[in-house]
This record gives structure tokens, C-alpha cells and sequence, in this order.
């Protein structure tokens, strides 16, 4: 990137506002056309029917069928939002901000009056929503506040296949409520996979099948393993471009970084071809891309020029990119995974499994026959990829989903009805943790603690720091911290032109060695006292983006803070109460400085190191807590604050003993004189 072109995303950044996708005018002819053109139009009567007569009803279509856009469209045209709202879940935040887009834009009405979405901190609903998109998790926290969900007539579970934890405690939690509403309709959706599961979960509902549409995709394997798949996708797209026949591509990759370098290698690749070649637009999705970008994917392609998608696999089948004829798979994907020893948790680049593949060849053959390049080979494909992902329950850390259990007054978890139960050990570790941060008692019953904690739709230990700062007189800063560390993006820009000048402004608010803590602090606080001022990011290279998010999610934490009875106290100049209030969450990741200079976590030992990008790195604190882990070329912690060792015992005496925080083991940093 250079810089000036970042700048100007940085100017036309605004905040997530859903006022962005305003659509004042009528309904759109070509609209209509385009509604009835999708494959699930033909079945409209047959499946407005089905519901009708089935309280349960699975659904299996094709991604691109018109599942997620039309059939709550469908059923609002045949009276069912009389009754009660229609919501439709959505694994993923973009999934469910664009989809909602695409239909108010259909229906010819402002997003956030009929038509909304509801995603975490950001809901663009208004009292007239009667189509209501939103991410699983966020309808689980609804579930607190309206178990019985009345406000709805009917639920679409949507994207089922994907699996992911909340959508599975979901699946448990309204297996239960139809059986006591009558009334209320429950859809489970999904792409082709798995239907005959669904059913037979529910009780053998029916599963109405959408025919597919698919045109042939011819599928090719690279012939040895590619060493460098960034690079091979690079090529691959300029091949497409140079000797193929029109059609956009779509390229799937791990994440918003590898995104990025693949746009900038993408560009100044072809800086250096001929002119005559015909233009290459190039744009990009991934989870966090800010909403105003997000639209932008399905503007038709300019005449003469090719489409390139760059895209996490939030396009398999979440989102429909219309007009692709070449995919291109290096087979890989980003995944959460519970490392079930150290119970560390990671994103760890993964190979996709073959239901995945299929998935991702699958979108190049929605419009007509298509390619699909796989940068990995036929052998590979065959032999060493799994069948299908393990659902996410199998594999994370189940802290939050049984807090929210509880809250929601399922005490005994081992008799809850999962899909494929997560394992028990797993079970165990999250009701360990949760007991930890005396979010329950030794019986495993909620606290007033932990029903504090529940109000927050953060992670525990981030809530658990939340209630504590009451007791260290330091909510303000606190839950600016909570909000900081919340974000999603990065706060810091660091163009690679102004590195220098970019990393000093940076260490200016770590002056003092405060910690990573307390220099997110000291970025709002600077902020603040500028009265919210642009310009001032700018000169600090800080994101607006990030920083009006923040503020954002910060005033919705203050809302909280009152709900669960803690007083806002701002202002604290002592930064030991803070730290002290952080530990009160984190002190489960602590870790202690060894002689080699690498750190060691204190309970279930394992060799870490301070980030790169951590004001910290060169310090060499002797204890100190983190907020995650993040496994890169190393095991990273990210977010660093120094804490002195007897906090441990102070703040958490049940979890720590005396041998825990001494410094004289033999491996471990001793004496300064016995270096
Ligand atoms: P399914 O849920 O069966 O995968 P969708 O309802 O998501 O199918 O998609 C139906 C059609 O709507 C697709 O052609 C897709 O490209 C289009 N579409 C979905 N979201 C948007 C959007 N935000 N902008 C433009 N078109 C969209
Ligand atoms: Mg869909």
C-alpha cells in the first residue's frame, strides 16, 4: 500500500452507521426481474405451503438459491409478520448486515425500519422491524431477555451447516421452546449438506429440498504441493487473466492480512505487464471489512475489465457474488481451535476439508459452466483432507456459551441436548474457568457475579474485569479498555513508507512502560480530550475507523455498567487499581519471564513470547498478564501489562498457590547476579 491510497480510506471511513445503505427509492424493476430469476422462485407456493403445515421444516438449497433473501420475504408477503417478527440467524456479522442491505433494497425500504439487522454492539433495528437479521450469538443473548422468544412468529436458522457453537446451542434451546409455542414456525436452513441430520435432530421434520442449479465446474490439481499457495494464487489469477475467456474470479484465502498482500502483490504485478491487457478490479471481503466497503462486492463488473474476489470463506457460502466463472481454492481457512493441553486457544490457518472444497468449486458453476483451480494436488485432496470440519463446539473454548446457559437456568449441562455434544473434558475446563472468575459457585450455580458478567456480550474474562473494577473504583477506564480490546480492527495504522514517525507516535502513549493496558487507555483518553478530533488521529496514525468504534462500543458498556448497579467512576490517576482490576480477569494468562528471555505461562506451562508489536517487547517485565494468544511464527502473547507476582494470591487465591508465583525455581529468572 502506499500511502496516500490509505489515507483516503482512512478519510471516507465513517462509523458503522446504518444509515450508509439508505435506499429512499421505489423498488427497482430490475429488482423484481432478478428476485424471480433465482432458483427458490419456482417453489415459492410449495414452500409457503410446507410451513404452513409443518411446524419444523429443514431446507436444503444451493448457496445462491435465494434462501436467506427471499423466504423471509416470503413469508412476511403471506401475513406470518401479523403475528410476530420473522428472524433470520446468520453466522457471520457481514452475512447478516449485507444480506439485511440486499433486502430492504428489495422491499424498497430504509434498513433498520422494516427491514434490520442486529449484530454485536451494532443494532439497526427500529420498532417497525418486522424482518430482523442477526448473528446467532446475538439472538442467544435475546434468548436472556425473551427465552421464550414471543416476539417472534417465525425463525429461520440459517446456514446451519456451518455449525457454528452458538448455532448449535441453538439448535438445543429451540428444539425446547417449539415444543411449548405451537405457533411459532422454525426453518433450519442450510446448503446441501447434512439435511437428513438436521431432521432427525428435530424429531424427523421434513426437509424441503430446493433443486440446484448447477452448471458443470472443471476441476484442476496443481501437480506437486505449491511451497508458497500465496504466491501460486497470484499467478494463478494472471493466468486466468490473461488466457481465459471473460468471468470474474474469486480467490479464497486465510485472512484480512494475506488479503491485503495478495491486492498489493496483485497490483504491482500488473504495473509490470503489458498495457494492452484488459484491467484487473480487484476488491476484497473478509469479516471485518467496514461496512461502507462491503457493497462495493456486487457493483457489476465494469465493461472490458475482470472481477477479482479476495476473499476469506465468508464466500463459500455465506455471501453470493454473482458473475464468477473461475474459483480459485489454496484449500486453506482460518480456524479456531482449543489446543486441548495448554486449553490455549488460536486461530491457526487449517486445510479446508472436501465438503468445503466442493463448496468453494461450487460457486464458480452458479451462472453458467465454470473452473476451479485447486493449488493443492488430486493425492492431497483424495487422501489427507478430512471429510468435514469438526462443528466449532468439538473444538473451542465453551466459557461463554455456559455462562450463558446457566444464565439462562440450564444447570445440568450434561443433560442438554447438543447435536454432538462437546467433549466432556471441555465441559469441565469452561465450568473451571467460569468457577475461577467466581462466576459460579462450587455447586457450578451462577453468582451474582456471574449473573453480572452474563449482561455483557463480552468474553468472560473481559466481563469478569468489568465487574471488578467496581471494587477497584476504576469503571471508567475499564471498560474504555473493555471497548479498546473489543474493537476488531487495528487502532494503530503504520504505513511502511512513515514507519518511523508511525512507530514514535505509537510509543508516545506507552511513555512510562505502562503496558499495552494502559497505552489503549491513554490513546481514548488523548483522543477524548481533543474533543473526538479526526485530524488528531491522523497526526497520530491512529484508525478514526477504529477509534469510533470504540467510543461506540464504550457508551454501550457505560449503558451496561448501570443495569448491573456499578458506578461510573472516571478519572483515576492510579494505574496499580486498573492493573489490579484487569488481573482480577486475566490472571488465568499470566506468565513469567524465564533466563532466555522468553516467557513461560504459569498454570499448564508453556513458552511464549511478548508480540512484536507489544510497547513491551523490549522490556523483559518479569510478570505479566495478556489478553490473547496468538500463534504466528511463535506462540505470541498480544496485549501485554506488567503485574507484580502477589496480585496472583491477592486477587486470586483459590486459583494460585505460594509455589506458583516464586521467582527462585531453578529454571527460572533467578538473581540479577546469577546471569
Ligand atoms: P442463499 O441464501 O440461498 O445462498 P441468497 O438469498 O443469499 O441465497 O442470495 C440470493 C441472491 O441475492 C444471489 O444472487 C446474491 O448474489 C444476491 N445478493 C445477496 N446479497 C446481496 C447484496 N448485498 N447485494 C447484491 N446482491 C445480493
Ligand atoms: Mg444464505
Amino acid at each position: 500500500f502506499v500511502f496516500e491510497d490509505d489515507v483516503n480510506h482512512f478519510i471516507n471511513a465513517t462509523t458503522m452507521d446504518c444509515d450508509e445503505f439508505k435506499v429512499e427509492s421505489p423498488i427497482e424493476p430490475t429488482l423484481v426481474d432478478e428476485r424471480e430469476a433465482l432458483p427458490i422462485y419456482t417453489f415459492r407456493d410449495q414452500l409457503l405451503k410446507a410451513v404452513c403445515d409443518h411446524q419444523v421444516l429443514v431446507i436444503t438449497g444451493e448457496t445462491g438459491s435465494g434462501k436467506t433473501t427471499q423466504i423471509p420475504q416470503y413469508l412476511h408477503e403471506a401475513g406470518y409478520t401479523k403475528r410476530g417478527k420473522i428472524g433470520c440467524t446468520q453466522p457471520r456479522r457481514v452475512a447478516a448486515m449485507s444480506v439485511a442491505a440486499r433486502v430492504a433494497q428489495e422491499m424498497g425500504v430504509k434498513l433498520g425500519h422494516e427491514v434490520g439487522y442486529s449484530i454485536r454492539f451494532e443494532n439497526c433495528t427500529s420498532e417497525k422491524t418486522v424482518l430482523k437479521y442477526m448473528t446467532d450469538g446475538m439472538l442467544l443473548r435475546e434468548l436472556l431477555g425473551e427465552p421464550d422468544l414471543a416476539s417472534y412468529s417465525v425463525l429461520m436458522v440459517d446456514e446451519a451447516h456451518e455449525r457454528t457453537i452458538s448455532t448449535d446451542i441453538l439448535f438445543g434451546l429451540v428444539k425446547d421452546i417449539v415444543r411449548f409455542r405451537p405457533d411459532l414456525k422454525l426453518l433450519i436452513s442450510s446448503a446441501t449438506l447434512d439435511a437428513k441430520k438436521f431432521s432427525d435432530f428435530f424429531d424427523s421434520a421434513p426437509i424441503f429440498e430446493i433443486p440446484g442449479r448447477q452448471y458443470p465446474v472443471e476441476i484442476s490439481y496443481t501437480k506437486a504441493p505449491e511451497a508458497n499457495y500465496l504466491d501460486a494464487a497470484i499467478v494463478t489469477v494472471l493466468q486466468i487473466h490473461v488466457t481465459q475467456p471473460d468471468g470474474d474470479i474469486l480467490v479464497f484465502l486465510t485472512g484480512q492480512e494475506e488479503i491485503e498482500t495478495a491486492e498489493e502483490m496483485l497490483n504491482q504485478r500488473m504495473k509490470g505487464l503489458a498495457s494492452k491487457i484488459a484491467q484487473l478490479v480487484i476488491f476484497q471481503i473478509y469479516g471485518n471489512l467496514p461496512t461502507e466497503r462491503q457493497a462495493k462486492i456486487f457493483e457489476p463488473t465494469p465493461k472490458g475489465a475482470r472481477k477479482v474476489v479476495l476473499a476469506t470463506n465468508i464466500a463459500e457460502t455465506s455471501l453470493t457474488i454473482d458473475g464468477i466463472k473461475y474459483v480459485i481454492d489454496p484449500g486453506f481457512c482460518k480456524m479456531k481451535t482449543c489446543n486441548p493441553r495448554t486449553e490455549m486457544e488460536s486461530l491457526l490457518v487449517t486445510p479446508i476439508s472436501k465438503a468445503s472444497a466442493m463448496q468453494r468449486a461450487g460457486r464458480a458453476g452458479r451462472t453458467g459452466p465454470g473452473k476451479c483451480f485447486r493449488l493443492y494436488t488430486a493425492y492431497d485432496y483424495h487422501n489427507d483432507m478430512e471429510d468435514n470440519t469438526a462443528p466449532e463446539i468439538q473444538r473451542t473454548n465453551l466459557a461463554n456459551v455456559v455462562l450463558t446457559l446457566k444464565t439462562l437456568g440450564i444447570n445440568n449441562l450434561m443433560n442438554f441436548e447438543f447435536m454432538d455434544p462437546p467433549p466432556v473434558e471441555a465441559l469441565l475446563k469452561a465450568l473451571e474457568l467460569l468457577y475461577a472468575l467466581s462466576a459460579l459457585n462450587k455447586s457450578g450455580e451462577l453468582t451474582k457475579i456471574g449473573r453480572k458478567m452474563a449482561e455483557f456480550p463480552l468474553d468472560p474474562k473481559l466481563s469478569r474485569m468489568i465487574v471488578a473494577s467496581d471494587r477497584y473504583k476504576c469503571s471508567g477506564e475499564i471498560i474504555t479498555i473493555a471497548a479498546m480490546l473489543s474493537v476488531g480492527y487495528d487502532i494503530f495504522y503504520c504505513p511502511k513508507n512513515r514507519k518511523l514517525l508511525a512507530d514514535s507516535a505509537k510509543m508516545n502513549f506507552h511513555r512510562g512502560h505502562v503496558g499495552d493496558h494502559i497505552a489503549l487507555l491513554n490513546v481514548y483518553t488523548s483522543w477524548k480530550e481533543t474533543n473526538f478530533s479526526t485530524q488528531w488521529c491522523y497526526d497520530n496514525f491512529v484508525q478514526v475507523r477504529s477509534m469510533k468504534r470504540a467510543r461506540d462500543i464504550r457508551d454501550q458498556l457505560e449503558g451496561l455498567l448501570e443495569r448491573v448497579e456499578i458506578e461510573l467512576t472516571p478519572n483515576t490517576s492510579d494505574i496499580e487499581a486498573i492493573k489490579k482490576a484487569i488481573t482480577s480477569g486475566f490472571f488465568t494468562h499470566s506468565s513469567r519471564l524465564l533466563k532466555n528471555g522468553s516467557y513461560q505461562t504459569v498454570k499448564h506451562p508453556q513458552t511464549v513470547y511478548i508480540h512484536p508489536t507489544s510497547g513491551l517487547s523490549h522490556e523483559h517485565p518479569k510478570w505479566v498478564i495478556y489478553n490473547e494468544l496468538v500463534l504466528t511464527t511463535k506462540e505470541y502473547m498480544r496485549q501485554v501489562t506488567e503485574i507484580k507476582s502477589e496480585w496472583l494470591l491477592e486477587i486470586a487465591p483459590h486459583y494460585y498457590q505460594l509455589k506458583d508465583v516464586e521467582d527462585s525455581g531453578s529454571k527460572l529468572l533467578g538473581h540479577k547476579e546469577g546471569h
